[in-house]
């Protein structure tokens, strides 16, 4: 039995949740899935309801649970609010509470949507690429940090920092996750000019040693950035640190066109992982049933192949949304002449038809 936190947030984020919600149910009824589900508060919806984003209740269920499914947070009535209370520190509070350290972000191009990316059909059909980038430590949170006068000017600086131990668990969790892919991991840095650099790649050499099954390379983040749009299939799994992933992984998922299809986690070192779509809460198109709910449920399946050891469920959960879109039904942002447009509610309702085989 696992136990689940769903947090479905702001804007589409019910909507979205409540799709992947049945899918679960699905599962639940008709298969070994055995999954409990807690609901909770967190973002805007936490912070009117509550008076904080991220309430007590909710980090108290997250430490109960084994693993988190999040919608969205954010919208336009709360960017008045001060910083503190804003939805998103919500999000930012479970990672630091959860030590989310590990952020797997994939970038998928399924051969049914390969004319949405931008880039040439044969270059990014069948694109199934992970980058998996650092989330709690590098220049975002080294110290010092600060701007300052300094001879009659103001100076800024930051810290790129990164110990030992955070370069091994992040290598670690790079190289378990190829394990389960095509056993490829390519490190990204920039050890030519950096000297945190020149630490992350010789302790990633080191982590290597205990994965004699998976191949590693290393890749200068600017030269990463061109072979991402000029070959991404070359790539299994990237492994970078907080800053070159958080750029990386953005241009990776603009690979694929569809901002709607991609799930992500956020792992810490027990394998508790939270696990949303990449995409923010819409507020533009929030009530209108016409979000895609496929990120979401696929944020599902990397829960249940990542955190919860259910890899044959989380394939059937792929397989049911590649049914859906074999059989041509589209959310109007994947859509293309021809195909038929559904709502979410709908399509939530395609997936677990598909999943019924
Ligand atoms: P966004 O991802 O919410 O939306 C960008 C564009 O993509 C919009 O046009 C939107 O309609 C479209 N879009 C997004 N998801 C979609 C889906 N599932 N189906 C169809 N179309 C979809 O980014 P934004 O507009 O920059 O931000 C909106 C709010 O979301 C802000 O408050 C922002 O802070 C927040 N946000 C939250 C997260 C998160 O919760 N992890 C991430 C990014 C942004």
């Amino acid at each position: 039995m696992s136990k689940v936190l769903v947090l479905p947030g702001d804007g589409i984020g019910q909507e979205i949740v409540a799709q992947a919600l049945k899918v679960i149910e699905y599962l639940n009824k008709n298969d070994s899935l055995n999954m409990e589900l807690v609901h909770g508060l967190v973002g805007g919806i936490a912070y009117d309801e509550t008076g904080s984003p991220l309430p007590q209740a909710t980090l108290d269920a997250a430490h109960e649970c084994d693993s988190i499914l999040l919608g969205a947070v954010g919208g336009y009535q709360w960017e008045a609010l001060e910083r503190g209370l804003r939805p998103e520190r919500g999000l930012l509070g479970l990672r630091a509470e959860m030590d989310l350290f590990s952020n797997l972000r994939p970038a998928i191009l399924y051969p049914q949507l390969a004319s949405a990316s931008t880039l040439k059909e044969e270059v990014v059909s069948g694109l199934d690429l992970m980058i998996v980038r650092e989330l709690v430590s590098g220049i975002y949170f080294g110290q010092p940090r600060g701007i300052e006068i300094r001879n009659g000017e103001r100076y800024g600086f930051n810290s790129a920092t990164y110990s030992e131990s955070e370069i091994k668990r992040i290598g670690h969790s790079a190289f378990k996750i190829a394990q389960k892919r095509d056993k490829r991991v390519c490190s990204v840095d920039k050890a030519n000019v950096l000297e945190v650099c020149e630490l992350w790649r010789d302790v990633m050499i080191d982590v290597a040693k205990d994965y004699p099954d998976v191949e590693l390379s290393h890749m200068y983040v600017d030269n990463a950035a061109m072979q991402l749009v000029r070959a991404p299939k070359q790539f299994d799994v990237m492994v970078t640190s907080n800053l070159f992933g958080d750029v990386l992984s953005d241009c990776a998922a603009m690979l694929t066109g569809s901002i709607g299809m991609l799930p992500s986690a956020s792992l810490n070192k027990d394998g508790f992982g939270m696990y949303e779509p990449i995409h923010g809460s819409a507020p533009d198109i929030a009530g209108q049933d016409i979000a895609n709910p496929l990120a979401t449920i696929l944020s599902v399946s990397m829960m249940l192949r990542y955190s919860l050891d259910q890899v044959s469920l989380a394939n059937k959960i792929d397989s049911a949304v590649n049914t859906v879109l074999d059989q041509g039904y589209r959310t109007q942002d994947i859509a293309a002449k021809g195909d038929s447009v559904v709502g979410t509610s709908k399509m939530g309702d395609l997936v677990v038809e598909a999943l019924q085989g």
